[in-house]
């Protein structure tokens, strides 16, 4: 696995003063640590792991948000999601995969999976402020891993996006 520390702290568990300035400024909060450990130590159990670029970790509520490079959801989903339980039994959250660098739209398909969204626009609000409409299939089945409010705490933290969630009829 990589991401923003170097592979000697990723590795050893501590901090060079470069790293330690990354994690003092923000720009790796303690759960991207946790989180970057965590995958570490499954990596020789699955190894498509050890190619996962792992930009970042977001908790909303119960739901963490896993962010990983372009193209490499797979990498994480593989393995009959093995992966992916296996991360959401250490850490007690659920657990959503998504990717850096994509559209809005495709980021918006990531959130939501396994229900698809039906439509996509733009609402502009009269204070000036914008928000982003998702309209998705009425679900069949009752998802409760999916806590709508979790999700949106994530879009906005993710992408700066505010949504507005709705099922069509
Ligand atoms: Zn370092």
């Amino acid at each position: 696995m990589k991401m923003g520390l170097c592979s000697f702290c990723l590795k050893s568990g501590m901090l060079c003063p470069k790293c330690l300035a990354k994690v003092k400024s923000g720009e790796i909060s303690e759960l991207d640590l946790k989180i970057a450990r965590l995958l570490m130590s499954l990596e020789e159990k699955y190894p498509s792991l050890q190619n996962l670029y792992f930009h970042k970790a977001i908790d909303a509520d119960g739901t963490l948000a896993i962010v990983v490079g372009p193209g490499d959801v797979p990498r994480l989903l593989g393995y009959g999601g093995k992966i992916v339980r296996a991360i959401g039994d250490e850490t007690g959250k659920n657990i959503r995969v998504l990717e850096y660098g994509v559209d809005d739209r495709k980021f918006l398909e990531d959130l939501f999976a396994p229900i698809s969204i039906m439509t996509i626009n733009t609402i502009w609000l009269p204070d000036g402020s914008m928000e982003t409409r998702v309209i998705l299939r009425r679900r069949r089945v009752t998802h409760p891993s999916l806590d709508v409010k979790a999700l949106k705490e994530i879009a906005s933290r993710v992408r700066k996006i505010t949504l507005r969630v709705e099922f069509a009829d």
